[in-house]
Formats: structure tokens, sequence, C-alpha cells
């Protein structure tokens, strides 16, 4: 363990937390990076939402750019899990088990783990634009096809409702198993979604998403949108006392400060519209605050 404390400790590497690095650099801190390495931007196949790239840009090349920045301005970066988060007087001392590292300052951009359908072939799916998991970014790529959503009835028919906008063709998949109530039927047929019990099985067909159901009945769906929650990465803020809301998100201020002094947390990980343009603004003003926060480092 390094005797001279970091000023800021950022936990995760997607959007929120390599921007982060690069504005703390520029403003000439003494960071670290440590990453587990699963962003959930490497399971875009394209996003064509993102600022600046009108031709859209992949996941995986968005991150590689973002850590190309961080690494201009030499961020370091270990790849690891922090799993362990403790406050002392001058600050926070972090380990994954094995190290430990001293911090005057921690930044948690930690994101969210998907829950996802048991679907053979997942990661296929999701890299062929058959399920999405995330309608904000991508409905308007799933325009006019036919489109499920696979949620619990309320939810299911909300979110189908939304994506009424992109289709005409769209059907809340009951993931418990409701489908029959007269009063959701009533509220799906107002909204024009076509209401199916829960599916038995779902597979990839032909780049399509087959849905069996226990009926003998099938569908085929062009576009899947599981809507079945997230697990939010905020063990560590809770650990440390940190308000979170009824989801488990951190609740932060407009400084994107937690409840624990000199504990931030931007991007996904906080209650908020998960979008790449959100973690980047989180980002900058969370960085900007920490150094105005800290002692000066005047050269
Ligand atoms: C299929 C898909 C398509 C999407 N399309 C778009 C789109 O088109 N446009 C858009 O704006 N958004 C899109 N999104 C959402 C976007 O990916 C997220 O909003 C964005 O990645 C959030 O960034 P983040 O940095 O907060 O979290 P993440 O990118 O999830 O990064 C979190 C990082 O923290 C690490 N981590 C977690 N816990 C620890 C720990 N204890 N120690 C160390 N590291 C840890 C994780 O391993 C991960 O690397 C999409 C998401 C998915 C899944």
């Amino acid at each position: 363990m390094s005797n001279t404390p970091l000023d800021c400790l950022i936990v995760g590497a997607g959007p929120a937390g390599l921007t982060a690095a690069t504005y703390l650099a520029r403003f000439r801190r003494h960071v670290l990076l440590a990453d587990a390495g699963a962003s959930r931007a490497r399971w875009i196949p394209a996003s064509h939402n993102c600022p600046g790239f009108p031709f859209g840009v992949g996941g995986n090349e968005l991150l590689a750019r973002f850590r190309l920045q961080a690494q201009a301005y030499g961020v370091p970066e270990v790849h690891t899990r922090i799993t362990q988060l403790a406050r002392h007087a001058d600050g926070f001392t972090a380990s994954d088990g094995e190290r430990h590292w001293q911090a005057r300052t921690v930044i948690l951009a930690t994101g969210v783990i998907d829950r996802v359908p048991a679907l053979e072939d997942i990661d296929e799916a999701i890299a062929a634009g058959t399920v999405r998991l995330c309608a904000v970014c991508d409905a308007y790529e799933a325009r006019d096809e036919v489109i499920g959503v696979l949620a619990p009835a309320q939810a299911a028919i909300g979110h189908a409702a939304f994506l009424r906008t992109f289709s005409r063709q769209v059907c809340a998949l009951a993931s418990d198993g409701d489908a029959a109530d007269p009063a959701l039927r009533r509220r799906a047929s107002d909204a024009g979604v076509q209401l199916w019990p829960a599916p038995q099985r779902l597979a990839l067909v032909d780049g399509a998403c087959q849905v069996y159901f226990a009926d003998g009945r099938r569908l085929r769906l062009d576009t899947l949108y599981p809507a079945l929650g997230a697990e939010v990465q905020s063990g560590l803020a809770s650990a440390l006392g940190a308000t979170l809301d009824a989801e488990g998100a951190v609740v932060v201020d407009d400084h994107l400060q937690t409840s624990v002094p000199g504990l931030h947390a931007i991007g996904d990980v906080v209650s908020s519209l998960n979008q790449i343009s959100v973690a980047v603004g989180h980002a900058a003003i969370a960085a900007t605050t920490v150094h105005r926060r800290l002692p000066r480092n005047y050269c």
C-alpha cells in the first residue's frame, strides 16, 4: 500500500468512470481506476443516439476510445473488483481482498447488471439486435418491427405502450402469467397492445425470437425487450451507510455526492436515465466537484 493517498479512487471503468478519470487527470489529480471489466456498454452492437457519432458506434469501440483518452493523460488502471470500502478521518481505504488503496475521495461508477431472460445464445441475440435492453437507446432501430416486451404484466403493458410510438405490432408478454385478468386486458387494449401469457420457452431462430407458450401457440418477434430490471451495483455505497432508493440506486445531490462526505456516485448506479450521455454528464460534474473540494494542487 502506497503511503501517499490518491486524490480520488474511481471504481468502475465504463463511460462514467473513464470520463471522470480523464477530467481528474486533466485537473492534474492523482487518480486510479479500478475495474472489474463488465461495462454494460460492451453489449451495445451499435449506438445511434450517442452524441458525436452520426453513423453509430459499437459499445466496445466507444469504451476503447474513452479508455484511450484517459490513458493519454496517464491514468493508471487496475483490473480488479473492489470488495471493501472503509471510511476514516483522512478519506477511504479500498481493498480487493489482497491489495489496499488509500484515497481522499472515491467516485463509484459501478453501474448495474441487467436481468436477462433464459434464452440460449443470449449474447448472440443481443449482438444481432434481436434482444434489446434499452428502449430509450434503440427503439428507433426496431421501428415497424414485431416487438415483444417481457415483464410482469403491469410493467410489460407500460413498456409496450411506450414502444407503440415505434411500431403498430407490440406484444406484452406477462412474465407473471397474469394475462387473463380483464382489467389488464382492457388496459392493454386501450394502449393498442396485445397481451400474451408467460412464455414457456424463448429461442433464437433465423435471427428472430421465437416464443413458445404452454398451450402450444407460438409467436415470432423481430425484437424482444426484456424489462426485468437490473441489479444495481451499490453494495460498496450501502456498506458505508450511503442512502439508496427503493430500487437500490445510490441517492446523490446536485454535485453527485452521496450522503457520505467524499463519496460520489455517477452513471447507471445512480437513479436517473441510464444513458451514456447522462453517465458522461455525471462524470464531468462529479470530477469537477471533487477537484474543487480537495486542497489546491498549485504547481
Ligand atoms: C444492449 C445495451 C444497449 C445499450 N445502448 C445504449 C445506447 O445506444 N445509448 C446509450 O446512451 N446507452 C446505451 N446503453 C446503456 C449504457 O450502456 C449505460 O448507460 C452505460 O454503460 C452506463 O455507464 P456506467 O459507466 O455507469 O456503467 P457501466 O458501463 O456498466 O460500467 C460499470 C463498470 O464498473 C465495474 N464494476 C462494478 N462493480 C465494481 C467493483 N466493485 N469494483 C470494480 N469495478 C466494478 C463493472 O465491471 C463495469 O466495468 C445500452 C445498454 C445495453 C445493455
